[in-house]
């Protein structure tokens, strides 16, 4: 079997309400999918974090690389690719670019196999999780505090039993906003925070003391990435667990963070760390240092399906009657496309999701969808 196509998918959709995280402003939703056409027919699908017209430019600089290659010898094609970018991107959008292709040549190898990805990596101990409903962004025009509060209300009434909400904008305002959801929401829903790098080392340790009174599960993201060190600062002068790696890339990028012990949870994302050869190398790691995983997932269902497969190959840790598992996020956020690319949504059902077990992604993507949300050129685009 050789590659004959590499493909890129750029889809995007204009939001009617703009929304923000602490570090980012979402006027659009722009993901992008890979697919990977080999000479008997096969095809894989993968999807990659991040910016998608840049994520397209790094795979299609990959492309001619992969061509008349055997799809099936995915670690030793991920090596080649990583290696043709390495002094120049041990990070960021190589890795994120990569991931894509990573996941679409897994997809290929289930297919070719008769077997989902969780199975050909070691097998599943779980076959549904937990998920956790992601969103409670700030909204463009909106009161936030009453927006939210009423959107993770809704969580509770769909029947989640976790959500995560957005802070990082300003501490006081922030304060009052996790006071008001605990209030609004009750004692039994586990409650994460969200500050996507937006505070200072100092406002961060003042917010998890003073949070740490509503009952947090974990506080992700307090400060930028690149602060190491000052996430272990964090950790150890507040009292909630803190969480990060959602932009830590590679078994590299994630290997400071793991053995410094910086971080309580890490955080890492099949589309963005590598995909699922590397995903598997990072959770190793974490799981030796007796760090939880708690993956980052923010895509479409093909970023959902390829992270419910990873998903259900992370071991129980420690093994013990009743595990703590790694919850799934789930963003709730407003994108139409992102289970209109698949012919049968992964959705949750009282907070729960199955993950699929027909082979490789165990999805079957809707062409008439891609269609419908791609991306237009913009003028000077050629
Ligand atoms: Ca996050």
């Amino acid at each position: 079997m050789k590659i004959v196509d590499v493909r890129t998918h750029l889809l995007d959709f204009k939001l009617d309400t703009p929304f923000e995280s602490a570090s980012m402003r979402f006027d659009r939703r722009q993901h992008l999918l890979v697919e990977i056409v080999c000479d008997n027919g096969l095809v894989g699908w993968g999807e990659c974090l991040g910016p998608a017209r840049m994520n397209a430019a790094v795979v299609h600089g990959y492309r001619s690389r992969l061509l008349g290659q055997d799809p099936l010898q995915n670690e030793v094609l991920w090596l080649d690719l990583y290696h043709t970018f390495r002094d120049q991107g041990q990070r960021g959008l190589s890795l994120t670019a990569l991931s894509g292709i990573d996941i679409a040549l897994w997809d290929i190898k289930g297919k070719e196999f008769n077997a989902p990805i969780s199975t050909l990596m070691g097998g599943r101990f779980r076959e549904q999780v937990e998920a956790y409903a992601t969103g409670s962004f700030r909204r463009e025009g909106v009161d936030r505090i009453s927006d939210v509060v009423a959107e993770t209300k809704r969580y509770l009434v769909e029947g989640f039993k976790a959500t995560k909400i957005k802070i990082g904008f300003n501490l006081e305002e922030d304060l009052e906003l996790i006071r008001q959801v605990r209030e609004a929401v009750g004692p039994q829903m586990q409650l994460m925070i969200d500050a996507n790098h937006g505070y200072q080392v100092d406002e961060a340790i003042a917010l998890g003391r003073r949070a740490a009174a509503y009952d947090i599960a974990w506080f992700e993201e307090p400060v930028l990435p690149e602060w190491i060190g000052a996430y272990r600062e964090v950790k150890e002068k507040q009292p909630i667990p803190v969480a990060g790696g959602e932009t830590w890339h590679s078994r590299w990028g994630m290997l400071e963070p793991i053995n410094t012990r910086a971080v309580s949870i890490i955080q890492p994302d099949v589309c963005g760390v590598g995909g699922f050869s590397e995903f598997r190398r990072v959770v190793d790691m974490a799981q030796t240092q007796g760090i939880r995983v708690v993956p980052h997932v923010w895509g479409t269902a093909v970023q959902i399906a390829a992270s419910l497969q990873a998903h259900a190959t992370i071991a129980p840790a420690p093994v013990r009657q009743s595990p703590l598992d790694a919850m799934f996020e789930f963003d709730r956020t407003e994108n139409p496309f992102r289970q209109a690319v698949v012919m049968q949504p992964l959705e949750h059902k009282n907070g729960v999701i199955q993950i699929p077990n027909s082979p490789g992604l165990g999805i079957e993507i809707n062409r008439d969808a891609l269609e419908e949300f791609k991306l237009m050129p913009e003028p000077g685009d050629h």
